[in-house]
C-alpha cells in the first residue's frame, strides 16, 4: 500500500497524498499533487491515458524509496 494515489489532471497523471475515497476521485474533487499544485481530478478512460507529470513520478519514486 503506498502513500499516494495516481489522479489524473490538466492532460497528466498526478499523485497526490490526499485521502482519495474508495472508487477514486470523483470528478472535479480537488487535489493537491505531489508536484506542489492544487488541481481538479478528471475521471473516464482517456484521462488514464495522458502522460505522467515527471514531478510527480519522482516524488513518488522517493515516497517508496526507490530511484
Ligand atoms: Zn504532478
Amino acid at each position: 500500500m503506498h502513500p499516494f494515489h495516481w489522479v489524473p489532471a490538466r492532460g497528466e497523471r498526478h499523485a497526490s497524498t490526499d485521502p482519495r475515497p474508495y472508487g477514486g476521485y470523483p470528478e472535479g474533487t480537488r487535489v493537491t499533487t505531489l508536484c506542489q499544485q492544487l488541481m481538479r481530478a478528471e475521471v473516464g478512460d482517456i484521462p488514464w491515458l495522458w502522460t505522467t507529470c515527471r514531478a510527480c513520478n519522482a516524488e513518488a519514486h522517493r515516497l517508496v524509496g526507490a530511484r
